[in-house]
C-alpha cells in the first residue's frame, strides 16, 4: 500500500493491466513532476502485476509505468499515455516492492519487466529501477517502442538483459499514421542494441489490414535478421480487450470493427519472420 498526496491509500499492485486507473498523480505539483522526471527519485506507475508469462523469458513481475507520447491505435492501454494517471512510487519502495520476490523469480527462471506506457519517457526513474533490480540477481527486461533509446547510456544498456523493442509497422508513413510518430528512432535504437549485442526479442502486434502487409512483414523480417541479436519475434494477435478504456475516455477508437486475425494469418506472419531465419511465435 502507498498512501498518495492528497492522504488516500493508493495500492500498487493489479490484478490486471486491464483495470482502468486515472488521475493517481492529479495533487502532484508540476515542479514535483518535473523533480523526478529530473532525478528519477520517483516514478510514475499505472502498477505491478506478477505472474506474467508474456513479458520475458519464466514468470515474471511487470511494472507498468505512465506516460507514452505515441498514439498507436491499437494501444490496449490508452489510461497509460497520461503520467498524471500513475501513481507516483520512490524509487526505493519499487526496489522493496521487487524484493519481495527475488527469490521466486529466480527459481521461476523469470524476472523483471518494465513496460507501460512507453518505460523510457521516465528514463532516470528506468535507470535506477532495473540497475537495483539487477544488483540483486534479477534477470531485467524492458518493452519499449524504442524512439527514447537514446537517453540510455552505454552503461545503462548493461542493466537491461533483454530488450523488448516493438516495431509496429514498416516504412514511415505507415508508421506515423499507425503511431502518430516517425519509425527512424526505433531503428537507431535497434542498430545501437545491435551494435552492443544487447538480446533482443522483436514484439509485433498483428492488426488485420491495418499491419498485415505481406511486403511490410517481410522488410521487417529482413531487418531484424540483418540485426544479429534478435533472439526471437513475438507476433502478438490483436484483441479488443482494452477497447473498454477509449470509450471510458472519450478517445476516438477507429478500430472498433477489427477482429483478431485468423489462425491462417498468424501462421503467414510467423512464416515470413522465420523465412528469414527468424525464430518467429
Ligand atoms: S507505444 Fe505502446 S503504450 Fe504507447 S501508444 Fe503505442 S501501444 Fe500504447
Amino acid at each position: 500500500m502507498i498512501v498518495g498526496p492528497n492522504g488516500t491509500t493508493l495500492t500498487l499492485d493489479s490484478k490486471s493491466p486491464f483495470d482502468l486507473r486515472l488521475d493517481q498523480s492529479r495533487e502532484v505539483t508540476e515542479s514535483a513532476v518535473k523533480k523526478a522526471l529530473r532525478t528519477g527519485d520517483m516514478g510514475f506507475l499505472h502498477s505491478f502485476t506478477t505472474g506474467s508469462t508474456v513479458d520475458g523469458p519464466g514468470i515474471r513481475v511487470v511494472g507498468w509505468t505512465a506516460g507514452c507520447h505515441w498514439r498507436c491505435l491499437y494501444c490496449h492501454n490508452p489510461d497509460t499515455w497520461s503520467m498524471i494517471n500513475g501513481m507516483p512510487v520512490t524509487v526505493e519502495r519499487a526496489v522493496e516492492h521487487l524484493r519481495q520476490y527475488r527469490h521466486g523469480l529466480k527459481i521461476m527462471s523469470g524476472g523483471f519487466t518494465l513496460r507501460g506506457g512507453e518505460p523510457l519517457m521516465q528514463d532516470r526513474f528506468a535507470a535506477k529501477l532495473l540497475t537495483a533490480a539487477q544488483a540483486m540477481g534479477i534477470h531485467t527486461a524492458v518493452e519499449t517502442n524504442g524512439s527514447l533509446g537514446d537517453r540510455l547510456s552505454d552503461e545503462e544498456l548493461e542493466k537491461i538483459d533483454l530488450v523488448l523493442l516493438g516495431i509496429k509497422t514498416w516504412g514511415s508513413e505507415k508508421h506515423t499514421r499507425l503511431t502518430g510518430q516517425d519509425i527512424g528512432p526505433t531503428l537507431d535504437f535497434a542498430r545501437r542494441l545491435a551494435a552492443r549485442k544487447r538480446p533482443v526479442w522483436i514484439r509485433f502486434v498483428l492488426v488485420p489490414g491495418l499491419t498485415d502487409d505481406p511486403q511490410d512483414l517481410k522488410e521487417i523480417a529482413r531487418f531484424a535478421a540483418g540485426l544479429g541479436n534478435v533472439e526471437r519475434v513475438e507476433v502478438l494477435p490483436f484483441h479488443q480487450l482494452g477497447r473498454y478504456k477509449w470509450e471510458r475516455l472519450e478517445i476516438k477508437y477507429e478500430l472498433e470493427a477489427v477482429a483478431a486475425p485468423s489462425k491462417e494469418l498468424f501462421d503467414q506472419a510467423c512464416g515470413i519472420f522465420r523465412t528469414e531465419g527468424l525464430k518467429a511465435f
